[in-house]
């Protein structure tokens, strides 16, 4: 059974041509012109693209005694909406717990739920002999990219234990992603502000300035560069943050860069709305000012930042952001994007023509296969690999709205916004699981074991 996407304009890192592309069993076949197939799909005026990787996802976590509000039923499908085909979610070890422990669960939310394929980083709370036996078996499990936090009293890791995880990451080729803010400081800023009776959400990201970040994102380079380790720097926001990132790359360390869309399409003004509107726009890092923006973009052109993931961590304005109406600390951190980063993206960055589309793609799905260890399967339109593609026509526009949105979740960040194109077709592994942008085939997403970075 062999599917033919016929007269699109195929794009992906290698570059941007005019051909048809063969899927056959769930693989790409060739691309070339006068090609047959069973069935033929007419992509004439459309972008094929690779599937979209997102390398950065919260779905179905517990967190500050809530739950987010998308499970991996409802991210995934929101994400194969978008045109994501796997995405990449951080299991995260209990303290006590073991990595086992964490992975057995984070399986038994995920398994048979997922639309899109999936796999799981692991984040690494609690440092210990056993703990650093483990992370040998995560990387035989297929989780060969590990997490720390330098905030959060139940997650953050201490500097020397930082420093053994990055040691370890060399050992066994894995590659350690930072939460880079400095925690007991912001945490001492946050009851600064409480006591001094200042609870509403604008004091969010007054108490987590740029210099926590900054501070935090040289610190970990500094270690990654005594222990000899690649460097991954999650959802960078600011420009102090990079300042740190070009002097880590000047001395030859290897660092890879990742921000998220809402840190180049939205800025802190939004959290000057009257009453607790803002609520929605807590996550961490914050939206930081136009300045750094700026600085980001530039750094974006310039090809300084190597993947952009969403942070996917949505909370409902009713009922979980008002846990916080009398005290901005209590707001769940996160927002909803893992539907519309493809889109946002395209818009803000090839529509507006700062970047190429072969230059997106490569951010959006060569970069991430490539460090998360699944080039071998996925992140171009090379024959041989994975059938997961996705038909986008740039004629197309939608206004984003949560109305509309397949995400549970009650707002989106995004609303109003309009597009520069649409999401038309996605194929899952040759499955045509999203036709003229609706959800034809769900639970149909696998397990992806992940090798090692190159
Ligand atoms: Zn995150």
């Amino acid at each position: 059974m062999t599917t033919l996407i016929r007269g699109g304009t195929l794009v992906d890192g290698a570059g941007e041509r005019r051909a048809d592309l063969l899927l056959e069993d769930g693989r790409i076949a060739a691309e070339g012109t006068n090609l047959a197939g069973d069935t033929v799909l007419d992509a004439s005026g459309c972008l094929v693209f690779p599937g979209f990787i997102d390398g950065h996802t919260h779905l179905d976590m517990p967190v500050s005694g809530t739950v987010t509000a998308d499970d991996f039923r409802t991210g995934s499908e929101a994400a194969l909406l978008g045109g994501t085909t796997l995405l990449i979610d951080f299991a995260t070890q209990d303290k006590g717990g073991t990595l086992a422990q964490a992975l057995a669960v984070w399986h038994s939310r995920a398994d048979g739920r997922c639309a899109c394929d999936y796999g799981f980083h692991m984040a690494v709370t609690d440092w210990n002999e056993h703990t650093r036996r483990e992370l040998h078996e995560m990387a035989d499990a297929g989780v060969t990219s590990f997490k720390a936090y330098y905030a959060y009293d139940t997650l953050m890791l201490s500097d020397p234990e930082m420093y053994d995880l990055l040691c370890e990451m060399r050992e066994i080729g894995g590659i350690l992603g930072v939460h880079c803010e400095n925690g007991p400081v912001l945490d001492r800023l946050r009851a600064q502000a409480a006591a001094a009776g200042h609870t509403d959400p604008s004091w969010h990201p007054r108490t987590r300035p740029s210099i926590i970040e900054g501070e935090a994102v040289g610190r970990f380079l500094r270690l990654a560069e005594l222990a000899g380790a690649p460097a991954w720097v999650v959802h960078l926001s600011t420009a102090d943050g990079l300042s740190e990132i070009r002097a880590a790359r000047a001395r030859g360390q290897r660092v890879i860069v990742e921000s998220c869309p809402q840190y180049f399409t939205l800025d802190e003004s939004v959290y000057d709305v009257p009453d607790f509107e803002a609520a929605k726009y807590v996550c961490s890092p914050p939206l930081r000012p136009l300045s750094d923006q700026r600085m980001l973009w530039g750094a974006l052109e310039q090809g300084e930042i190597d993947i952009l993931s969403t942070d996917h961590c949505s909370f409902n304005f009713k009922g979980q952001k008002e846990l916080g109406r009398d005290d901005f600390r209590l707001i769940p951190n996160g927002m909803p994007g893992i539907e519309h980063r493809p889109t946002v993206m395209y818009t803000a960055a090839v529509a507006s023509g700062r970047m190429t589309a072969v230059e997106l793609v490569r951010l959006l799905a060569e970069n991430p296969a490539k460090l998360f260890g699944v080039w071998e399967r996925k992140g171009s339109l090379t024959p041989g690999k994975d059938a997961d593609v996705v038909i986008y026509d740039p004629r197309a526009s939608q206004t984003i709205s949560a109305q509309t949105q397949r995400q549970n979740c009650d707002y989106t960040p995004y609303e109003g916004f309009r597009t520069a194109g649409a999401v038309r077709d996605v194929f899952l592994r040759g499955i045509h699981a999203v036709q003229g942008g609706k959800l034809m085939e769900t639970g149909c997403g696998q397990y992806v074991a992940r090798g090692k970075m190159r």
